[in-house]
C-alpha cells in the first residue's frame, strides 16, 4: 500500500530525512518511533506531499505520488490524523467531523457519520457540543473519527497518544485496535509510546536524526532497553 524509498528531505540546509525507506503492506499497521526531532511529523508530512522531497519515492498502491498534490494524495485514499489534533474549537464536534468528509455529497457524508458514530456510540449525545469543551482524550477520538470520515485506505497517525492520560490512552488504543482488526484498515502510526506501538503494530522503524536506526518487530523494542535508550530517550513504559 505504501512504499517509501530513498527519501530525503531538507528545511534550507538542514537535513530532517536521509535515505528513509519503509513498507507498509495493505491491511498492515506499522509504527515509525523516534525522540523528539527524529523526522516523524516530517515523514508524514512528505507523505501528504506538505513538503518538497530532495531524493526519494513515494509510492501509494504502486502510483509515485512525487508529482501528486496534497488534494491528489487525500483522493488516492490517504488520511492524516495530524500532531495536536487541530480541531475547529470553536466549531461543534459535528460540523468538525462532517469537515472529514469535505467535498463529498451530504449523503455520503451523513451515512460515514453513522459508521462512525457505530464505532464510538457515546459521541451521538454530544454532537452538537463545541469541540474545545471536550477533554484531551476526547478531541483525539473527534480527531481519528474526522480522519475516518474520509473512508480512507491508509491512515496516517501522528503521536495519537500525545499528553493523554494513561486511562485516555487506553480507550484510543482500543479504537484504533477496533479500526484495525474489524475495518482491516492499513496504518502508519507515529508514537514515542512504545506500549501503544506494541498493541497496535506487529512492525517498526526507528528514526535517529533522520535516519533509520532499526527496523524489526515491535515487541522487540519492549524488551530492547538499550536501543529504547539510545533512541527514545528512555527505557519504554
Ligand atoms: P516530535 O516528536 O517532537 O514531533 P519529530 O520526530 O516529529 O519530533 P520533526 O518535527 O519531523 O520531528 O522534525 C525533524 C527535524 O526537522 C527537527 O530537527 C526539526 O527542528 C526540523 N523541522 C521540522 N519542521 C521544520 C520547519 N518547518 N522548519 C525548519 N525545521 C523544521
Amino acid at each position: 500500500m505504501l512504499e517509501i524509498v530513498g527519501l530525503a528531505v531538507s528545511f534550507g540546509a538542514a537535513p530532517a530525512l536521509r535515505g528513509v525507506g519503509l513498507r507498509v503492506a495493505a491491511g498492515e499497521a506499522v509504527s515509525v518511533l523516534g525522540a523528539n526531532g527524529a523526522g516523524k511529523t516530517t515523514l508524514l508530512r512528505a507523505i501528504m506531499r506538505r513538503l518538497p522531497l530532495d531524493a526519494g519515492a513515494i509510492r501509494i498502491a504502486g502510483e509515485d505520488c512525487g508529482r501528486l498534490t496534497t488534494a491528489q494524495i487525500v483522493r488516492r485514499g490517504v488520511a492524516l490524523c495530524p500532531e495536536g489534533r487541530q480541531l475547529f474549537q470553536a466549531m461543534t464536534v459535528e460540523d468538525n467531523l462532517l469537515l472529514g468528509a469535505y467535498g463529498s455529497p451530504s449523503r455520503i457524508a451523513r451515512a460515514r457519520l453513522e459508521t462512525v458514530l457505530g464505532r464510538v456510540p457515546w459521541l451521538r449525545a454530544r454532537l452538537r457540543q463545541l469541540a474545545g469543551s471536550f477533554s484531551g482524550g476526547e478531541q483525539q477520538m473527534v480527531a481519528i473519527c474526522r480522519s475516518l470520515m474520509g473512508a480512507p485506505r491508509l491512515l496516517l497517525l501522528d503521536e495519537p497518544s500525545s499528553g493523554l492520560s494513561p486511562v485516555a490512552i487506553a480507550q484510543i488504543r482500543e479504537m484504533l485496535q477496533t479500526v484495525r482488526h474489524e475495518d482491516g484498515m492499513t496504518m502508519l502510526l507515529v508514537e514515542q509510546n512504545v506500549a501503544l506501538a506494541t498493541a497496535l503494530t506487529t512492525r517498526c522503524t526507528v528514526l535517529n536524526r533522520g535516519t533509520v536506526a532499526f527496523e524489526g518487530a515491535t515487541a522487540s523494542m519492549a524488551d530492547a532497553g538499550d536501543l529504547a535508550e539510545a533512541y527514545l530517550g528512555g527505557a519504554p513504559s
